[in-house]
């Protein structure tokens, strides 16, 4: 069950995470983009916490739409309308459930949907859609996490700027990834 407190301080703990590899993320996005996955992201978790905080959501939707938004209108990029897409599908899922497995699994839906990619694509995708069932069925760890991230390293990047290089995308993790990674290792720290 997630509820709009649990939310608050999973993206808190998220906006922590990227703000501390803002430098990293960026540096990934380098090789095989336009080097600025770090700090769209960084501008954008801090609009996040901000909102949450300063607006003080009364429920869940609210909440998870208050993220959404923030995340569309700050983070730019690719990676902006994916992560808001996520948020936006779970806020329209907790009108009838707040099972956190459900509202997850229509993020994935949501992400693929708006994209177009599908797992081995080498984008945010091949963590989402690997971590989701694993955490509705109760197994999700950080190995699990860290082994679907770097799985992205060897694969050619069929969506977003990372596919102009084709093959030469071959040895590089993905930006997008690594931070969907940070999510998931916030949500597994909230759940406790
Ligand atoms: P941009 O590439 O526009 O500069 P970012 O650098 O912030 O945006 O985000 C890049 C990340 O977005 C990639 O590493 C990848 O994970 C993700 N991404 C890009 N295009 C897609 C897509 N079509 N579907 C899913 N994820 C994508
Ligand atoms: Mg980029
Ligand atoms: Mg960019």
């Amino acid at each position: 069950e997630l509820t709009v407190e649990t939310l608050t301080t999973w993206m808190n703990d998220f906006e922590a995470k990227i703000a501390a590899k803002k430098a990293y993320l960026s540096d990934l996005d380098t090789p095989i983009g336009d080097g600025d996955h770090g700090n769209n992201m960084a501008r954008g978790m801090r609009a996040v916490t901000e909102a949450l905080a300063t607006k003080n959501p009364a429920d869940l939707t609210t909440g998870l739409k208050l993220v959404a938004m923030s995340l569309i209108s700050k983070v730019g990029g690719a990676a902006g309308p994916l992560y808001g897409t996520a948020f936006l599908e779970m806020a329209k899922k907790s009108n009838t459930t707040a099972e956190l497995s459900e509202l997850l699994e229509a993020a994935v839906l949501g992400i693929k949907q708006r994209g177009g990619a599908e797992l081995g694509d080498k984008t945010m995708v091949d963590v989402w859609e690997v971590v989701v069932p694993e955490h509705a069925a109760g197994q999700l760890t950080s190995e699990k996490i860290a082994q679907a991230v770097e799985a992205t390293k060897e694969l050619v990047a069929k969506r977003g700027r990372a596919s102009y290089l084709g093959e030469r995308s071959v040895g590089h993790l993905d930006p997008g990834a690594v931070s969907s990674g940070y999510l998931f290792e916030a949500l597994l720290e909230t759940e406790g």
